[in-house]
């Protein structure tokens, strides 16, 4: 093959910018650390493809000794990288394994070498696959599409394979060896457009998360709340079904606080939209609306629905109690409800089921009181 060095040397200037491009890869704090086992995936592809090119200009087993050890420590990285990435139970220990006996075997125990080096990237590249597609945190559609780019370099290899074993015309061996070689930088740069879309989407979806949630309870926000229940109201119109709104409010949560501490009085809030949130259906959406304050919405829900609803969550939040160093904590909660008539003002809606709730407070606390009792 003529063209070899020319083809290794435009791999070598791709993997170079792809190891400039992994520079901008950032992983969540708390996750391994991914993004150096694919710099080091890059830095080795860049190596391998020098010494690979060294070895075809004037051959010496040194050389070739390097290259191997280069190519194992390339598809290694990849690999310790996709599992790390996607928190796959697949150990480490197991692929550094297949480096290691791939590297024996390569240069000890067999002479020809290339088809060790295809099975040792077919086995690895499997791995790859299967974590991508069975990422804990969910695959997105960037590390799809890396499992597709591996998938059809795969395809490759085993059609390589093949045809060194016979099933597949020996002739076509070496036309196979030039599509793979060719293939290399296209194959780099699908890899990497995918791992970056990934890494993005990721951050995209952890910015999405911050914006609409309460990092203490991990419900929805006000903010989130109030454009999502406008949404809701319209969709309620449409459809002419009854909708409620739900307040809360923590009774004496203060003292809670100011005899506990604040730590304590985390875990409780915690605990306590837990409860809430068990009541609830899918279509239901609940907020952390204020400190210990809470809002709802009920949907397919009437006034009468919502009352033996909201009471038995009132009931729940009783039974609840916290051992601690200083005694047991007993909760209750005040709740209010109001039925929503303008389906155009969620505000009017939100403050008549606080109308309501602050009736509770009145009423003694540990009570459900709806807005129309209000009036009365
Ligand atoms: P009431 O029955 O009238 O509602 O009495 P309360 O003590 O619950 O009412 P108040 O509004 O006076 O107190 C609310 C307390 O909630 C005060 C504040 O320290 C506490 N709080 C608000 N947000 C948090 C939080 O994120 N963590 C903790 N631990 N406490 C919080
Ligand atoms: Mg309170
Ligand atoms: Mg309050």
């Amino acid at each position: 093959m003529g063209s070899q060095f020319e083809i290794a040397l435009s791999v070598i200037i791709v993997s170079i910018v792809m190891f400039i491009a992994s520079l901008l890869f950032k992983d969540k704090e708390g996750d391994k650390p991914a993004r150096i086992a694919f710099r080091s995936f890059y830095f080795f592809t860049v190596i391998f493809f020098v010494v690979m090119s060294a070895n075809i200009q004037s051959s010496t087993l040194l050389l070739d000794f390097f290259s191997d050890v280069f190519f194992a420590l390339s598809g290694l990285c990849l690999t310790i990288g996709i599992l790390w990435r996607c928190q796959s139970k697949i150990p480490i220990s197991l692929v550094c394994s297949f480096a290691v006996i791939y590297v024996i075997t390569d240069k000890f125990v067999i002479e020809s070498s290339v088809q060790v080096a295809y099975l040792y990237n077919v086995i690895l590249s499997l791995v790859c696959v299967y974590a991508l597609l069975n990422r804990t945190q969910g695959s997105n559609v960037g590390d799809k599409g890396m499992a597709l780019v591996i998938a059809l370099n795969t395809l490759l290899l085993i059609a390589n394979l093949a045809s060194f074993t016979g099933i597949i015309n020996h002739e076509f061996s070496t036309q196979f060896m030039v599509t793979l070689f060719i293939f290399a930088p296209a194959y780099l740069a699908g890899l990497t457009i995918f791992l970056f879309s990934s890494y993005m989407l990721d951050a995209h979806k952890a910015l999405e998360i911050e914006a609409t949630t309460d990092p203490l309870t991990e419900l929805y926000n006000r903010r989130f709340f109030l454009s999502e229940s406008k949404r809701m109201l319209k969709a309620a119109e449409r459809h002419r079904e009854p909708l409620c709104v739900m307040m809360c409010d923590i009774d004496y949560f203060k003292q809670v606080n100011d005899n506990y501490g604040h730590k304590v009085g985390d875990k409780v809030l915690k605990a306590f939209a837990h409860v809430l949130s068990d009541y609830l259906r899918g279509g239901d959406i609940l907020a952390r609306y204020g400190g210990e304050e809470f809002v709802a919405i009920l949907t397919q829900t009437d006034k009468v629905k919502a009352l033996t609803v909201v009471e038995r969550m009132r009931e729940q939040v009783e039974k609840l109690s916290f051992e601690t160093n200083k005694g047991t904590i007993n909760l209750t909660a005040s709740f209010g409800i109001c039925e929503v008539q303008d389906y155009h003002d969620i505000e009017m809606s939100i403050n008549h089921a606080d109308n309501a709730m602050y009736d509770a407070k009145s009423a003694g606390r540990n009570v459900v009181k709806h807005y129309e009792s209000v009036l009365a």
